[in-house]
């Protein structure tokens, strides 16, 4: 029943959310494979990748230590978490002791609840608790929001360790690296783990997508992602989108590359003075002839050359950092 109004959910949240992928989301039967790619990355070290149909939201992951687990992010959807949750306990009979969010979009925060009933303490940047609830009504259209997602960010779990600086957490001799990094939202996590050489970067990397960035802050971005870039043996490291599949230094640069081309064209077409739907139509051509073997581009990047022009113009309406 969850099961499927979630899917029939699916096309108004991918329209909310920037996920193309989503939109083709149908109502599966029960028995059904993994709605996501489960992808060993490392010694312990697992990606867990949405699927084709975008039944997840968003991708996910997690390391298993000497002594537990850490995940990093819920997806959306919390018969994804459920599962993920079971292929966990398939691969290891250590307990979940943590899960970190990367960010408080709903796509990556969705399914923290069944986390926490694992038995998972919920580590997220310090804005998150402020933006949880508030933040998420704002990205599922404000004062539009139906009443099936109001009722689901209702329901959303605070996190229970909040932090705004860099953190390690030890799994017995294991270490994660939780850094705070800045560009997507304003209250970004990333989760290292050195041992093997991985990044599992949050919506602070994305692969082949064009990326959502509604509350972005892209020059900080973008140094932020050359920041990966530089990071001591990036050529041989494997960083974890939000979405799109496992990514290379090559996807890293090539990420980097889309946010500058992005700024750089909407910033020119504001110069010739044009404008809202006059720009898209002026912008769109030039990004096609660059990301047109990126399969969401036509259907995502409109609205987000918008929202890039309201950067430049100064009025886009972004998550505010308050009080505990
Ligand atoms: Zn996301």
């Amino acid at each position: 029943m969850i099961r499927s109004s979630m899917a029939r959910l699916a096309p108004v949240l991918a329209l909310a959310l920037g996920l193309a992928g989503l939109a083709s989301a149908q109502p599966a039967p029960d028995a059904e494979p993994l709605p996501f790619a489960l992808k060993q990355i490392g010694p312990g070290v697992y990606a867990a990748i949405d699927g084709p149909e975008g039944k997840s939201g968003s991708n996910a992951g997690f390391v298993i230590g000497d002594d537990g687990v850490l995940v990093v992010d819920s997806f959306w959807d919390p018969n994804s978490t459920k599962a993920l949750v079971a292929e966990i306990h398939k691969l290891t009979p250590k307990p979940i002791r943590w899960v970190v969010n990367t960010h408080y979009h709903l796509d990556h925060t969705g399914g923290d609840a069944v986390l926490r009933e694992a038995g998972a303490e919920i580590i997220a940047h310090r804005n998150v608790r402020t933006w949880i609830h508030s933040g998420n009504v704002h990205l599922l259209g404000g004062d539009k929001i139906t009443p099936a997602f109001k009722a689901q960010v209702d329901a959303l779990v605070t996190p229970d360790l909040v932090t705004d600086k860099d953190l390690s957490v030890w799994l017995g001799g294991r270490r994660i690296d939780i850094r705070t990094v800045e560009g997507h939202t304003g209250g970004d996590l990333v989760v290292s783990v050195p041992d093997a050489k991985v990044l599992f970067c949050g919506d602070m990397l994305w692969r082949r997508f064009p990326p959502n960035i509604i509350d972005g802050t892209v020059p900080k971005w973008i140094a932020s992602v050359k920041g990966f870039e530089r990071l001591p043996g990036a050529a041989s490291m494997t960083f974890v989108p939000g979405h799109g599949d496992v990514a290379n230094l090559q996807d890293v640069k090539d990420f980097d590359a889309y946010l500058t081309d992005l700024t750089a064209i909407v910033k020119a077409k504001r110069a010739k003075g044009l404008k809202g739907e006059d720009l898209v139509k002026a912008a769109m051509p030039e990004l096609r002839a660059k990301y047109k073997d990126w399969p969401y581009l036509d259907r995502s990047a409109p609205r987000e050359i918008r929202y890039m022009e309201q950067e430049l113009a100064g009025t886009k309406v972004k998550p505010i950092p308050a009080g505990d």
